[in-house]
């Protein structure tokens, strides 16, 4: 089953064209609060009362995390850019291109494909922003799912290509134009590394589907605070620009037209996962 209406293309470029606009108008605004405050201002909403939480060690310099007072989102001050970040991931060891033990990951996804059903239970289109080697969306295809991707790192593109034979775009998504609507949009362990989050949550809902799905998971900082920064750099890092609590992630997926129907922090790792659908 796949949800109607099929997007139409040129409605989808010109909100798009206009998404963009919006994010470089807000990029602008926030340019100049930080060129007249005194200290720093929320990369959110822009507020400039921010509350100094603590620091953490990272090879690219020690990185400061503040929460705003006005939207509560916890966040980076000093971030690399998006070159540096492209450069960095790239031939990051936690991403391994393992040709050999593709099948074994591809079956260690499923769980991924399985909470989706229980949301979206006919197969339709799945898109997955931040596919990574594109283990999720061939456990999603072998089960019925027209699958596309959208990744930002070349090795792991080309992987997704010529091992599995799967459309995926290269970069984010500002540059990406869907061929039609999707019916679930997953983005695990994504919102955290995005410049914007007005931005990246606008285009996904443009092109979900009237009844489909967005499935996130992020770091929970309720948990991750209370442990040793320092010894947990795969949740303190330089590419983690934001920290997501419960309260933080529903008010933002409120505040971009999304209707939170779970938001919970999973028992035994660090993270907090949400599933949403139009509001
Ligand atoms: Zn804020």
């Amino acid at each position: 089953m796949s949800l109607e209406p099929v997007l139409d293309s040129h409605v989808l470029l010109r909100r798009k064209v206009e998404l963009l606009a919006a994010q470089q108008q807000h990029l602008v605004r926030l340019l100049t609060l930080h060129a007249r405050g005194e200290g720093p201002c929320c990369y959110h909403c822009g507020a400039d009362g921010m509350d100094h939480e603590g620091a953490f060690y990272s090879p690219h310099g020690d990185c400061g995390i503040w929460t705003c007072g006005r939207c509560g989102l916890s966040q980076l001050r000093e971030r690399p850019l998006e070159a540096d970040v492209e450069a960095l991931e790239d031939t990051n060891e936690i991403y391994p291109t393992d040709t050999d033990r593709a099948e074994d990951l591809v079956a260690e996804h499923g769980f991924m494909i399985d909470l989706v059903a229980q949301h979206v239970p006919e197969p339709g289109r799945m898109l997955e922003v931040g596919c990574s080697h594109g283990y999720k969306l061939e456990a999603a295809r072998r089960r019925g799912w027209e699958v596309e991707g959208v990744e930002l790192l070349p090795r792991a593109c080309a992987f997704v290509r010529e091992h599995f034979g799967i459309p995926v775009h290269q970069g984010t998504l500002d540059s990406f134009i869907p061929s039609g609507g999707f019916d679930a949009v997953v983005a695990w362990h994504v919102l955290e590394h995005v410049p914007s989050i007005q931005g990246f949550l606008g285009h996904v809902r443009e092109f979900l589907n009237p009844g489909g799905f967005l499935f996130v998971q992020v770091p929970s900082f309720e948990v991750a605070r209370k442990l040793e920064w320092d010894q947990h750099p795969d949740v303190f890092n330089a590419l983690h620009y934001w920290f997501f609590t419960k309260a933080s992630l529903g008010a933002v997926l409120q505040e971009q037209g999304f209707r939170t129907e779970q938001l919970h922090i999973d028992p035994h790792l660090p993270f907090l996962t949400a599933i949403a659908t139009l509001s």
